[in-house]
């Protein structure tokens, strides 16, 4: 019960890494707001799974890349729900080309979903944090964003940009005990690798240390560390969980 009575928002969880935290948070304890954009059937779903485990739970319907939208859904929680104590950005999504092919639609979009999306929850859910003197955001990167990868210009321009805004919040809001940290997760296997050809797939896992692709509650672990008084010492950090790939 890391998370005991914590109040946790986490954008886009009807599925893949988001759904993962918010199973592994509602189980330590915590109450979990959780947005998506379109997929209503599983969040809903969702959202009556992670009741038995007997705290607060709600699905809310909330564009993170649209300004008023998280406005507005930071009004909807603290009605709710009260003081949030922790902010999780995890909505993303990927549009991949080559430079040559990739449309101005294909690399503004992912910049807004991604990028844009974090600025918009972190301003409004900041409010709360500073009058509360706490809070721990964190914010979902990728590797790509460490390293940078062929054939996805946008989506590491959006991932990099992530962990230049994740420090720089950390800087500003460190002096009013508001954390900031940022996890950079490497092959995750999730509903959408499982359309990946296996012999592919397989290559992948081939190349990592550990030998295998990681798994949501992988990522979920990583972000019950920076989300629990564990971590109360640690701001303004990128952690990869990777398996080892980028080392
Ligand atoms: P996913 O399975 O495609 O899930 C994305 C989630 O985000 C869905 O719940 C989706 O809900 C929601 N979403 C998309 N656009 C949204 C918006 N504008 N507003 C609110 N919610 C929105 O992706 P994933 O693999 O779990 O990835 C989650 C995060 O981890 C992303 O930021 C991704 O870049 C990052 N990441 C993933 C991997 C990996 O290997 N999977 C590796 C590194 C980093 P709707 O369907 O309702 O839109």
């Amino acid at each position: 019960m890391l998370l005991k009575d914590k109040i946790v928002v986490i954008t886009g969880a009807s599925r893949g890494i988001g759904k993962g935290i918010a199973e592994v948070f509602a189980r330590e304890g915590a109450h979990v707001a959780f947005t998506y954009s379109s997929s209503e059937a599983p969040a809903k779903q969702l959202e009556t799974e992670l009741k038995k485990y007997g705290n607060k739970i709600k699905a809310f319907k909330s564009d993170a890349s649209n300004f008023t939208d998280c406005e507005q859904l930071a009004e909807a929680i603290a009605q709710d729900f009260g003081q949030v104590d922790v902010l999780i950005n995890n909505a993303g999504i990927t549009k991949d080309n080559l430079l040559m092919r990739m449309t101005e639609a294909d690399f503004d979009d992912v910049i807004r979903v991604n990028l844009k999306s974090v600025f918009n929850m972190t301003k409004a859910f900041q409010r709360g944090f500073l009058k509360q003197r706490s809070g721990s955001i964190i914010n979902i990167s990728s590797i790509v964003g460490v390293k940078g990868n062929a054939g996805q210009a946008n989506y590491a321009a959006s991932k990099a940009g992530i962990i230049g805004f994740t420090k720089s919040i950390a800087l500003e809001l460190g002096s009013r005990n508001i954390r900031s940290n940022a996890i950079a997760p490497g092959f995750i296997e999730t509903e959408m690798t499982d359309r990946l050809d296996e012999a592919v797939v397989q290559q992948w896992r081939d190349g990592i240390p550990l030998k295998r692709g990681g798994t949501v509650e992988d990522v979920a672990n990583a972000c019950l560390f920076f989300a629990s008084d564990l971590s109360s010492y640690v701001t303004g950090q990128v952690l990869l969980v990777d398996g080892g790939m980028l080392t």
